[in-house]
């Protein structure tokens, strides 16, 4: 059967191996097994949340709330803009594919990072689009400026900071690139994980009413499924200006998020001090793996993020690596997929780290010999 030629040239994402996986494959008992291959909060949900949706869970036969107005409206006081500037996505993956969508069409050129978030691509040639990328895996602002005067793209990706690598551009910096960048262009902030940085180092902060104040063709994307621990309900959003967000509304489907996901994104909103202490033992926990590779003597990636980049050069293969770790229920995120011979590591909590060190330590010894 013949299908859409575009999707000729589109890869499936490869999402972080599944715990099911693990036990299917490999015989490691469920318990024992530590997930830190999707950045998911490490703490789980916070126990606020899991007593409303418990709850709520009785309203499950019911649509949603299609405007979904309460927690527009929370947003909205959050980041101090008006519920018309907010969009809610099934993930922020979903304005992802809005934009693209609202934007794009075939042979429209997108710029980003080299290593990057996938999905930016992937979306793109979903629509035909051309994706252009910097030689640096990170971002480099003088590359994306020389391409973007090259090439004219219609969109331009800046993941603030960057997944699967961790760094992170300063605010500044992005600020000076944006104002040379043409008002067509449509400029997609992602700051999936911009909750770390902006505790980890206040020059990196982005924030989404003063961006789009500044630059009405850019559009802030959020998350609820890192640092607010809801990865399994699927919430994500959007700000913009009012004309970019009413054009992506064109292209939501109804109800596109659940009743229960509704209920629990606004219920996260209101417990920051969890939030807050996730971040700041995220930081803490980062610091052992940062002595760790130290210790081990290979590099990492300074991360502004829940996840921590090691590179093994020539010392290691990550793919060896990640799958030794797999085969003892520890599962990474191999950046092979990414042409880059790093993993990727979710940073787990304390005595997850912990059983982290000392079977990677088995490992890199096994893969010396
Ligand atoms: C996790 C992530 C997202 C969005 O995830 P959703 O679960 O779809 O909200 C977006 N961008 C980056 C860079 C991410 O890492």
């Amino acid at each position: 059967m013949k299908f859409n030629k575009l999707l000729e040239n589109c890869k499936i994402y490869e999402a972080g191996k599944p715990i099911e996986l693990v036990v299917r494959e490999y015989g490691v008992k469920q318990e024992d097994i530590i997930k830190l291959a999707s950045n998911e909060n490490p703490y789980g949900t916070s126990t606020k949340v899991v007593k409303k949706i418990q709850e709520l869970a009785k309203n499950m036969f019911m649509y949603p709330d299609d405007s979904m107005y309460e927690l527009k409206e929370a947003l909205g006081e959050k980041f101090d803009v008006n519920s018309k500037n907010v969009i809610i996505g099934a993930g922020s993956d979903q304005i992802i594919e809005f934009l693209i969508k609202a934007k794009c069409s075939e042979n429209s050129k997108i710029l980003m990072a080299k290593t990057t978030f996938a999905m930016y691509e992937i979306y793109g040639r979903q629509e035909g689009c051309v994706a252009l990328k910097t030689e640096d895996g990170m971002h480099n602002l003088e590359q994306f400026e020389a391409l973007y005067k090259e090439h004219n793209p219609e969109m331009i990706f800046l993941c603030i900071p960057n997944n699967p690598l961790g760094e992170c551009l300063d605010k500044e910096e992005v600020y000076k690139f944006l104002e040379k960048v043409s008002s067509e262009t449509l400029i997609v902030v992602d700051g999936a994980y911009q909750e770390y940085a902006a505790y980890k180092d206040p020059k990196k902060r982005i924030d989404p009413k003063e961006l789009i104040t500044k630059f009405p063709n850019a559009v802030y994307l959020g998350t609820f499924s890192k640092a607010y621990a809801l990865g399994g309900m699927r919430v994500g959003y959007g700000i913009g200006d009012e004309a970019i967000i009413k054009t992506l509304y064109k292209l939501r489907p109804p109800f596109n998020i659940t009743t229960l996901s509704l209920a629990a994104a606004i219920e996260a909103l209101k417990d920051q001090e969890f939030v807050n202490e996730c971040i700041k033992l995220n930081f803490k926990e980062m610091k052992r793996y940062e002595e760790y590779a130290k210790k081990k003597g290979f590099s990492y990636i300074e991360s502004y993020t829940n996840f921590i980049t090691f590179k093994f050069e020539n010392k290691y293969i990550s793919s060896d690596v990640a799958q030794k770790l797999l085969e003892r229920g520890i599962i990474v995120r191999d950046l092979k997929s990414y042409s880059v011979n790093a993993i990727r590591i979710t940073i787990g909590r304390e005595d997850q780290n912990t059983k982290v060190f000392k079977v990677l330590d088995e490992v890199l010894d096994e893969l010396k010999k």
